[in-house]
Parts: structure tokens; sequence; C-alpha cells
């Protein structure tokens, strides 16, 4: 049996992506559609799919990222991870006994965050997920594009990537908060926290490197605990995953991703993974055995200007914003 979106299977690029050989299920026989390289295995649409979702079940269970009725809100972007993680959450509801909302942030990027928004919007409506959305100009006051255009003038003092991320954790946080959730779940997979693990390396951030784990515990009232349920599950099955069963996404990308350490690092870790398809893991597997010997600092306060989670005096969202905002007006 074949599951909607099967008929990608043949494209030659699906197969590379997936590492597709055309040769057996290791389990039973059937066609295989997946090579899970750092298993020694190949799988069928069919054992692929039981193992990819129980993967995501044990993952939950495991680091009791869930308990029975909670509230959790998936954040979600609109690309195929995220849609993956909503999919999930909302198939599985009923068995884990939570209640699943979406929440999705629109940073204001002109002919992408459009696009990938109306992917979630549709996804959630099938699914019947109700989706809340937070954007930068009605929070902030500027678009995503309006302070990159001020950032530009002071010569890119701080990346793209860095005042969205700030802004945009700020701004999932607040929106589960809003909506009484008790999780905020995120779909960053196995390739995102090796890529975030070697970004935190190189800038020698420790405290990133003890926080980033697969659920954060609720160190302030206003601080939404947050989960990954993909946190031990390569990019590539996430993505086989997706297209087996017809999520797709519009292929537009950000265009400030050139501004980002972690596109050079993503590709050579990929590059790594090739002749060691474990590689991830043992990045993982180290940073996890690193962890209980770091600090992991706040934040433990609370803002004096808005109130939220804070490590310092004002937030960093209240900094940036506030550096933007100047930017903007002396321009
Ligand atoms: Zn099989
Ligand atoms: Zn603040």
């Amino acid at each position: 049996m074949l599951a909607r979106g099967a008929r990608y299977i043949s494209a030659a690029p699906y197969q590379r992506a997936v590492g597709y050989t055309g040769v057996k299920c290791s389990l039973c026989g059937e066609r295989a559609v997946v090579r899970v390289a750092y298993a020694g295995v190949h799988l069928c649409e069919k054992h692929f799919s039981s193992y990819f979702e129980q993967r995501f079940l044990e993952t939950v269970r495991l680091f009791r990222m869930l308990e029975r009725g909670e509230r959790v809100a998936v954040a979600v972007s609109g690309g195929k991870d995220s849609l993956t993680l909503l999919y999930l959450m909302a198939k599985h509801a009923d068995r884990l006994g939570v209640e699943v909302a979406a929440v999705l942030v629109d940073e204001g990027i002109r002919g992408y965050r459009e696009e990938k928004a109306r992917a979630a919007e549709a996804y959630a409506r099938e699914w019947g997920v109700e989706l809340f959305t937070k954007a930068f100009r009605e929070e902030f006051g500027f678009t995503l594009d309006e302070a990159v255009s001020a950032l530009m003038l002071d010569g890119l003092r701080y990346k793209p990537c860095t005042v969205c991320g700030v802004f945009r954790r700020y701004l999932l946080n607040r929106a589960a908060l809003e909506l009484g959730a008790d999780k905020l779940a995120t779909a960053h997979n196995l390739d995102d926290e090796a890529q975030a693990f070697l970004m935190n390396a190189v800038q020698a951030n420790l405290p990133s490197i003890a926080r980033e784990g697969p659920r954060s515990e609720r160190v302030h009232e206003k601080l939404v605990p947050r989960v990954k349920p993909f946190y031990f599950i390569p990019e590539k099955e996430v993505l086989t995953y997706a297209l087996l069963h017809g999520i797709e996404s519009p292929q537009v990308e950000c265009p400030y991703i050139v501004y980002s350490l972690r596109h050079p690092l993503r590709r050579w870790l990929n590059e790594v993974a090739e002749r060691d398809p474990g590689v991830k893991h043992k990045i993982i597997a180290l940073k996890n055995s690193l962890t209980p010997f770091l600090e992991r600092g706040g934040p433990f306060r609370s803002c004096r200007a808005c109130g939220m989670p804070s490590s310092g005096e004002i937030c960093k969202a209240c900094q940036l914003r506030r550096y933007v905002e100047d930017l903007l007006a002396n321009r």
C-alpha cells in the first residue's frame, strides 16, 4: 500500500536524497524506499513509517516531554520538518492525551514567509488544528526585512539570523503563554542540533550548549518549557517521512541564509556524514556528556521593560528592538 505522495519515490533526486538503493526491506522483503545508513538497514515504506513514528513516540516518552492532559503548542514555520511534527502531534494527540495547537511567527520576509505561512494554514485546517500567528510588524513595529535594511547601515554588527532568532523565540514563547500551553514543541532534528552545537562550539557559547537539550525546564514562570521530539532523528528521515505522507512545502529559501554560519557548517557536516554516517549522533552524544559540566545560565529574572524571562536587566529581544528602532529612526 502506498500513501499519498509515494509517486515521488521514483524521482532520482529523491533517491539520492534518501540513499535509496533499490534493494529489499531488511524486515519484510518488500521494496525498500530508504536506507537507514547508521543502523545498517533498508526499510520499505510501511516499516520506515512505523520505525519513524516509534522513534517520535519513544523520544516523547523517554524524556517525559508531554504529560496527559497538557496543552502543547507546536511551532510551525511552514517547512516540511515543522509540518511533519504538527501532523504527528495531531495524529497521536489522543494516544498521548494532549491537546494540540499550532503557532507561527511571521517575521515579514517578502517572497518567503507568505508562501510558507499559506502551507501551514492549509495543513493546520486539514488536520483540524487551530493556528495562531504572531507578526514582527504588529509586535515590534517593523518587519525583519526593514530591520535588516537598518542593520546594513550599521555594517551588520548583528547578523539577520541572530536578530530573527531572538525575536522568533521571544514571540513563540509569548504565543505559547497566551494560549495557556504547558509545552512548546519545536521540530529541531538531529542535524539542527548537531549544527547548533558546532556553531556554539566555534563561538565558545557554553551556556547555549548547556541549555539546548531535548527538553527544557520551567526556570521562569513565563518561560514555556520547550520539547524537541525529533531531537534524535536525522533531517533526511524527517524529509523522507514527509514525502511518503504527501506533506509538501513551497520550495522557497529564506534570503538571509547566506549570512548564517549554519549554512556552511551544514554542508560540511553532511559531507563528513557521507563517510561516517554516525557522526551527527556522535556529536550529540559528545554534547550530552559535556552538558552536566557546563553552567546553564539564566533566564531567571524578569525583563524590566517587558516582564518576560531574561538573563539580564533587559531581555535580548527588548535590547535588539531598541537597537533596530534607533537605527530606523536615524536613517
Ligand atoms: Zn518492510
Ligand atoms: Zn524584554
